[in-house]
């Protein structure tokens, strides 16, 4: 017996549970209870240890479209590839990024939700799948890295370095912080590198759900005094 969390149960909201449990079955995911009333279903799944909870819900939540909603490691990603084709899924090879040596592809569930598929076993280098266009490799770094190129304002060169100090030159893509505050702007592989090796690192985005516009909300407005 351990302290901490023992299992997690993510819940995704769907249209129609029956279609969402179809897609997920082809996973190795199987129903292990289900209920509801009327429209608003819910179908609990499994798979060895892991668990997901489809909800189905009316009135329909109002979802927003994500980057990436669920990733999932798998043992075989090109069996994985070929379920999703013979099901009728769009899949895109998204590359062997450093998580995923033996590579990733991204498709969407019935729902539209983004799920990215991984694996971990490497694939050697002369079995790699070349990508189309060789830079369609889709990661959530690379996603964040283009919405500070839209918005400007990162320093020209990456601040993150190389592991015995050295400087890098590449251009500073992306802007890194912690839950202390402490923000670093690096390039693509030094962040993807920092991600995976500092504790509590995180992506720093700005989506106008942050510190900054609650802070607005809350500290006093000189303007707004005068009038009050
Ligand atoms: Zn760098």
């Amino acid at each position: 017996m351990h302290d901490g969390v023992q299992a997690q149960v993510p819940v995704l909201y769907v249209a129609d549970a029956d279609a969402a449990r179809r897609f997920y079955e082809a996973f190795g995911y199987s129903e292990q209870r289900s209920g509801g009333e009327g429209e608003s279903r819910w179908s609990y799944l499994q798979c060895g240890e892991l668990t997901m909870l489809l909800a189905a819900v009316q009135p329909r939540l109002v979802t927003v479209e994500l980057p990436l909603l669920i990733y999932l490691y798998v043992g075989d990603l090109a069996a994985t590839l070929q379920r999703l084709t013979d099901a009728g899924h769009p899949v895109e090879r998204a590359g062997y990024p450093e998580h995923a040596p033996g590579g990733e592809c991204r498709t969407a569930d019935p729902d539209g939700n983004v799920v990215v598929f991984g694996q971990r076993r490497v694939v050697p280098e002369q079995a790699r799948v070349e990508q189309p266009g060789g830079e369609a490799r889709f990661s959530l770094i690379r996603e964040a890295a283009e919405a500070v190129s839209r918005r400007g304002g990162a320093p020209a060169h990456c601040q993150i370095g190389g592991p015995r100090g050295e400087a890098c030159p590449e251009p500073a893509e992306v802007k890194l912080a912690d839950s202390w505050g402490d923000t670093v702007w690096g390039c693509l592989a030094h962040a993807d590198e920092a991600l995976l090796n500092a504790r509590g690192a995180f992506l720093a985005t700005e989506d106008g759900m942050g510190l900054g516009p609650f802070l607005q909300l809350h500290q006093a407005h000189p303007d707004r005094a005068a009038q009050g």
